[in-house]
């Protein structure tokens, strides 16, 4: 509390607009006003605005933005892309600092000890599996910023504790300084092009999180270059040699770095490589995306000074992540998987790459990518049920590529068709077959998240008659 208050005296009563009352604004809003910093707040929401006790209002048209010390934005609400908000306009005229809750805690606890993990697909999943190998091995973690825990709700009584920030690419943008100790980069590929622009752009911001040193022991970059965009940024890394750069592959070896060959994971950071275990033995890191994940993990621990047979022990406790590929029931063989996070064709690719006689539940708001770079795994589909307002797009698509599909609309119907088509087919070669729900897509067309969607399959799952 009292590096808060200290903080909140530096400002010398300047106020703080912060804009966006979603979990972690207001979070932001209810620390800083218990350690008595003069706040202003904003939403576009009016309803947000409701019930507020004892917090000014922004009058947005009257308002001198250039009284405040900082704007403190919802990395939801756009920075640069298609076109920046209003709030952000007036801010920049203004010569005010945007910034995000992340860079406003590390200005709080700048000696706290962080990890960032970034990349376009499993940020979650990596910064989860941190934290539990974290605790699992007895060093006290938190866990947060773009999953779980707000940074303004963390317990910051403990000064040597490790703190796991998910971070997106949006969360980045608003961090003009801050940098993790260890900053993990798993994979970039197209998506969110609609907030970011170009994929040019795209990259640069995630390369932030590990440009620049950090002063500290920790100071280093794990990078999985398994994607060309990737591989540039490890490229670029070790050329400025800013941190001890950790490479992280699932498709080469290399002296220095942690990879898998096969399913076997490999340590090669010493004198030699050192044989870590068989991934394929742990149920819930399955499918070489987990494998990409698990050995940034791993390198990210080994980088701490964990031991390498008491991480592998904890790989084993792992419980897994709801709504990334989540196995909710099986019936008369068939399987019923929840992979509601899969917002984008690349997450999707995963799901569909490592599965057989997919009924193959798609479709919401889509990405400007579409279903693009999906076509491989066509033959692995037998039937595409089609949900959400990309229902004709994607309809239009898969007719093009001889995909057979249904337009379903709606998920209830999407579900209750594919269980049909699937106990009926049982008998077919290369298994019973399942009945996966990976939208490729966002789910605000039709839901309030990805969480409430893939809710919504598991309860309409579990109520089917075997
Ligand atoms: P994020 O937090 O980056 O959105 P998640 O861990 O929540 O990532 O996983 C999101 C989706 O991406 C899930 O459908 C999951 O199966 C898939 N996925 C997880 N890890 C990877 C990876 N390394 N590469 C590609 N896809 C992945």
């Amino acid at each position: 509390m009292s590096e808060i208050k200290d903080f909140v005296k530096s400002l010398n009563g300047k106020p703080v607009l912060i804009f966006g009352l979603g979990r972690s604004g207001m979070s932001c809003v209810k620390a800083l006003q218990k350690a008595g910093a003069n706040i202003v707040v904003g939403d576009d929401n009016p309803a947000n605005l409701e019930d507020l006790k004892d917090i000014k209002i922004l009058d947005t048209a009257h308002d001198d933005l250039s009284k405040y010390a900082y704007l403190v934005l919802s990395a939801g609400i756009p920075l640069t892309h298609p076109t920046p908000h209003d709030i952000v306009v007036k801010a920049k005229l203004a010569g005010l600092d945007i910034i995000c809750d992340i860079e406003l805690f590390a200005h709080i606890y700048p000696d706290i000890k962080t990890i960032g993990v970034t990349g376009t697909n499993g940020k979650s999943t990596t910064a989860t599996l941190m934290h539990h190998i974290l605790n699992d091995c007895g060093v006290t973690a938190q866990l947060g910023g773009n999953i779980g825990t707000p940074v303004f709700d963390f317990d910051m009584d403990n000064k040597d504790q490790w703190i796991v920030l998910e971070m997106s690419s949006f969360q980045i943008d608003l961090c003009p300084e801050f940098r993790p100790d260890i900053a993990v980069i798993l994979n970039i590929t197209p998506d969110h092009l609609d907030r970011h622009g170009t994929m040019d752009n795209y990259m640069e911001v995630k390369e932030r999180i590990s440009e620049l040193s950090k002063n500290s022991d920790y100071n280093s970059a794990i990078i999985c270059s398994d994607d060309p965009y990737t591989q540039k940024i490890y490229d670029r890394a070790k050329e400025l040699g800013l941190r001890e750069v950790i490479e992280v592959s699932t498709l080469k070896s290399m002296i220095g770095g942690v990879y898998v060959q096969g399913d076997i994971l490999f340590d090669e950071t010493g004198d030699s490589p050192i044989e870590v275990g068989d991934l394929s033995s742990i149920s819930n890191l399955l499918g070489i995306h987990n494998y990409q994940n698990a050995a940034c993990a791993y390198a990210a621990m080994i980088k701490i000074g964990l031991e390498q047979g008491n991480i592998w022990e904890s790989f084993q406790t792992f419980a897994g992540l709801n709504h990334r590929q989540y196995h909710v029931r099986t019936i008369n063989g068939v399987d019923y998987i929840n992979d509601s996070k899969a917002t984008n064709a690349a997450s999707t690719a995963v799901a569909l790459g490592c599965r057989e006689n997919v009924y193959w539940i798609v479709g919401g708001r889509q990405k400007k990518t579409g279903l693009e770079g999906l076509e491989e795994f066509f033959p692995h589909i037998k039937h595409a049920f089609l949900i959400g307002e990309s229902t004709e797009d994607f309809a239009d698509w898969l007719g093009k590529y001889g995909v057979e599909y249904s337009r379903c609309y709606e998920l209830e119907a999407a579900v209750t068709k594919a269980h049909l088509i699937a106990q009926e087919n049982r008998g077919q070669p290369k298994g019973a077959g399942v009945v996966l729900l990976s939208p490729a897509c966002a789910s605000f067309d039709q839901f309030k998240s990805f969480e409430d969607r893939g809710d919504e399959f598991a309860k309409i799952v579990k109520a089917l008659e075997e």
